[in-house]
C-alpha cells in the first residue's frame, strides 16, 4: 500500500504511524545501505551519529502529515577523500534544508501561483498544509523566473495603480497570455526602450493610445501594430451606438407602426436642412441665409456643418415631449399676439 499510495516512502522503514493533536504523525529511519560520498564516490555504510527532521508531508484525508526521519551522518572510508563526514539525503523525500517534502512543496507551489500569499495559505491550510502567507509568498519568490524569449506577437495596454493619478503598462505574450513586463508608466518613450531592448517583436497589439503608437513606431519600426481584440470590438460597438442613436427616430417610427410619417419638428428640420444646404451650395453666405430665412447665425452654423440631416434629428439630446405635436401651433400663436406690455 504503501508503494502505491506513498512512492516516496518506499525508500524508508516506517516504524510508526499515529494520528494525535489533528495531524498524521510518521516516525521513520533510512535503511542501513550503503550510500555514496557526495565528494570522492565511494560508498560507505559506517555510521558517525544520527539526526532528526521534521518534514510536512502532502496532507491525508484533510488532516497535516509530519514525517519525522532519522537520518544518518556517515563517514567517508577512502582516506585520501576531502570530506570526512556527511549527512544521507533521501532523494524524492528529503532534499538538503528544505522542511517540506517535494510532494508537498509542489502543492505549495501550484496554490501560490494560482492564487498568491493570503489565498493560497488560506485554501493550503483548507486542506491541511499549514503554513502562513509570508512563507507562501517566500515560496512564490524563491521560483526560478521562467526562460524568458521575446514573442512575435505581443499586447500592450495601460492600467492604473491609482485611478486618475498613476498610470503604469503591461506588456503580455499575445499567444500564452503571460505577463512579460510591467513598465512603470505610460509613455511611448518607455515602451520604446523595452522593445529595443527586447528585439523580435513582429505584431503589437495595442489599444488608440498614441503614445504607444509613437513607441512601437521607434522602438520595433518593423513590427506591424494592429488594434486589439477588445478595442475593436469597443470601437464598433462605440460607432453601432452612435449610429443607433442619430436613426432612433427611425426605430420608434417602426416601433409605433406611423412608418415615414415624421412629427412636426423633424419635418421642419428636414425642410430647413434642404433650404439652408441650397443656399450654400449657390455660395449665399451663412449671414445672409440667416437673414433670409429669419434665423440666428448659430443655427444656420450648425444645419451647415452637419453632414447629413439625420445627425440634427437624432443628435437632440432632448426625448420626444408632449408638447413636441404642439409646438408649431403655439409658435404660430406666438407671433400672431401682439407682445405684452411691459
Ligand atoms: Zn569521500
Amino acid at each position: 500500500m504503501v508503494t502505491v499510495l506513498f512512492p516516496h516512502l518506499a525508500a524508508v522503514e516506517i516504524e510508526q504511524v499515529d494520528r494525535q493533536d489533528g495531524q498524521i504523525r510518521v516516525v521513520a529511519r533510512t535503511r542501513g545501505d550503503p550510500v555514496c560520498c557526495p565528494s570522492c564516490g565511494t560508498a560507505t555504510g559506517k555510521v558517525h551519529g544520527y539526526h532528526r527532521r521534521r518534514l510536512a508531508d502532502r496532507p491525508v484525508d484533510g488532516l497535516p502529515v509530519v514525517i519525522e526521519l532519522r537520518l544518518r551522518r556517515l563517514v567517508c572510508v577512502n582516506l585520501d577523500c576531502v570530506r570526512q563526514t556527511f549527512h544521507e539525503q533521501v532523494p524524492g523525500l528529503a532534499g538538503r534544508y528544505g522542511r517540506r517534502t517535494p510532494g508537498a512543496t509542489a502543492l505549495v507551489i501550484a496554490c501560490a501561483l494560482a492564487l498568491a500569499e493570503r489565498a493560497g495559505a488560506s485554501l493550503l491550510a483548507t486542506i491541511g498544509l499549514l503554513l502562513s502567507r509570508t512563507s507562501v509568498l517566500s515560496t512564490l519568490m524563491a521560483l526560478p523566473e521562467p526562460p524568458s524569449t521575446v514573442p512575435a506577437v505581443i499586447g500592450v495596454d495601460d492600467f492604473a495603480i491609482k485611478r486618475g493619478q498613476r498610470y503604469a503598462t503591461v506588456i503580455i505574450d499575445a499567444v500564452t497570455h503571460r505577463c512579460l513586463e510591467v513598465l512603470p508608466d505610460r509613455l511611448g518613450v518607455t515602451f520604446a526602450h523595452w522593445l529595443q531592448a527586447h528585439p523580435g517583436v513582429r505584431l503589437i497589439c495595442r489599444d488608440r493610445s498614441a503614445a504607444y503608437a509613437a513607441g512601437a513606431r521607434d522602438g520595433a519600426p518593423q513590427a506591424v501594430q494592429c488594434a486589439d481584440r477588445w478595442h475593436l470590438l469597443n470601437n464598433l460597438s462605440e460607432a453601432v451606438e452612435k449610429l443607433a442613436l442619430a436613426h432612433r427616430g427611425c426605430f420608434r417610427d417602426i416601433a409605433t407602426g406611423q412608418g415615414r410619417d415624421e412629427g412636426p419638428t423633424v419635418r421642419r428640420t428636414r425642410s430647413r436642412y434642404a433650404a439652408i444646404h441650397a443656399l450654400l451650395g449657390q455660395g449665399v453666405t451663412n449671414n445672409e441665409i440667416a437673414r433670409r430665412l429669419h434665423l440666428a447665425l448659430n443655427t444656420v452654423k450648425k444645419y451647415a456643418r452637419a453632414p447629413h440631416v439625420e445627425q440634427l434629428i437624432g443628435g437632440s439630446k432632448r426625448g420626444a415631449t408632449l408638447v413636441d405635436p404642439f409646438r408649431d401651433y403655439l409658435r404660430s400663436r406666438r407671433a400672431a399676439e401682439p407682445p405684452n406690455p411691459a
